[in-house]
């Protein structure tokens, strides 16, 4: 990457070492203590489902003829799987409404075919080595429970319009242990990036090598837009059973970033033999879900508008914040040609390139100012960023006073770093 401090003289680098590093211990004077390590809703959005907590109320417990508060159901709330089913455009059968987190949705998911293998393969995954590929930058979480099976990952590019399919369908078709693929496909986590069409129909048709391949379809962020409306969610489901490959697709979505973070409710969906084979499973493990939690979520939205006007209210918090971002971006190291950031539309990130080599040292200096980053490298397998290049940024959870704060002094670092290591390379050039 070239950047403007390549074509400063050696003694004007040396006084912009000089000034950066002054700059710097003001800033680290300050004594800040800012956190913009997780994409967590703010105070305000959470503010914007207190009602639910008081619903349903009183002598309310009875839907679609089910008294909430018995056992049983383990499917979910047929109105809240039809009501969601419009939100993801998912058949209400072919979607199930389950417990407070998608991601142990996943982790169970995972361990049923871990332990039982999948409804279409017989072998449990555990009988061989596994692999999973990981379009990176990707969402660290999803990366730790893979890894935390012993599943190596093989990390594959995301590009603008989704994971680098070439690159994909020569690894699947060659390797029969490559058995699943993590997918964020609207607004990802981290980049921002939503699947085109054509990318989702090219990773439901490939060939793949393993006859259980799945993809892990983590549309987290369905209805999460920044600006104006989300996309149509696409029919992954419907494409999955034109393709020929119906089992494909294990769905996951939750209602965290809209109503309660870790306590709203998560979704399954899949082919009709992928959710009898996650029910049959899922009996094992408990009796029914919280339906009280599930009925409390329709009581709130009512219908489908009853979302999307509701995350019309989480856009008005959020975009004013990710416009700070950018805008801080822009002034500060726009034009100096040591950071390129993504400007999303929907999601809860910001992705950040720093020069190679210097996104752990932004994230340390960081630190040591008082302003805590999501470590460098997280969006990669065992936390390595080949290029150490990456930084995930979460404008969401501080206010705003705290975030200009806090993206400032992260300038101040990444023009540190990267000073530094201009400097360090002239030096080792001599
Ligand atoms: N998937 C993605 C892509 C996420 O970014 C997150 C974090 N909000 C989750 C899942 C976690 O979801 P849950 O709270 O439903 O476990």
């Amino acid at each position: 990457m070239s950047t403007s401090l390549h074509s400063l003289t050696d003694h004007e680098l040396d006084a912009e070492l000089t000034r950066s590093r002054a700059e710097y211990d003001t800033l680290k004077a300050r004594g800040l203590a800012l956190d913009i390590t997780r994409g967590k809703p703010a105070p305000e959005q959470l503010d914007l489902s207190a009602a639910m907590l008081s619903l349903p109320g009183d002598n309310d417990y009875v839907i679609d003829g089910i008294d909430c508060r018995n056992y049983g159901e383990l499917p979910g709330l047929p109105s809240l799987r039809a009501l969601f089913g419009e939100v993801l455009n998912i058949a209400p059968e072919s979607l199930i409404a389950g417990g407070t987190s998608s991601l142990e949705t996943m982790y169970d998911v995972l361990s049923f075919a871990w332990i039982h293998g999948t409804c279409d393969a017989g072998a449990p995954w555990s009988s061989a080595p596994v692999k999973f590929l990981c379009p990176v930058p990707g969402y660290d979480r999803h990366l730790a429970i893979t890894e935390s099976f012993g599943i190596e990952l093989i990390a594959v590019p995301l590009v603008s319009d989704g994971p680098d399919v070439d690159a994909i369908r020569e690894l699947v078709a060659g390797d029969p242990q490559i058995k699943g693929i993590w997918c964020v496909p609207m607004f990802s986590n981290p980049s921002g990036v939503t699947y085109s069409e054509q990318v989702t129909r090219d990773l439901l048709s490939m060939q793949t090598a393993a006859p259980d391949f799945r993809i892990f379809w983590d549309n987290a962020y369905a209805v999460h837009a920044l600006v104006g409306d989300a996309p149509e969610v696409l029919d992954v489901l419907a494409i999955a059973a034109q393709m020929g490959n119906p089992e494909r697709p294990f769905v996951f979505a939750s209602t965290s970033k809209m109503t309660i973070a870790g306590g709203g409710v998560s979704f399954f969906a899949g082919s009709g033999e992928n959710v009898a084979w996650y029910l049959g499973h899922l009996s094992q493990k408990r009796v029914g879900q919280d339906k009280v939690n599930q009925l409390r979520h329709v009581r709130f939205f009512v219908d489908v508008n009853g979302v999307r006007t509701h995350m019309r209210k989480h856009q008005q918090i959020l975009a004013p914040k990710f416009e700070l971002v950018t805008t801080i971006l822009r002034r500060e190291v726009g034009d100096s040609g040591i950071a390129s950031w993504t400007d999303p539309r929907g999601g809860y990130f910001v992705n950040l390139e720093v020069l190679p080599g210097t996104a752990k040292r932004v994230v340390a200096l960081a630190k040591d100012a008082g302003i805590a980053l999501t470590p460098a490298g997280s969006a990669f397998p065992s936390g390595n960023d080949p290029r150490d290049s990456h930084i995930r940024l979460a404008p969401s959870l501080p206010s705003e006073a705290e975030l200009q704060l806090a993206i400032n002094g992260l300038c101040t670092c990444i023009r540190l770093s990267a000073a530094e290591l201009v400097h360090r390379d002239r030096a080792a050039d001599v």
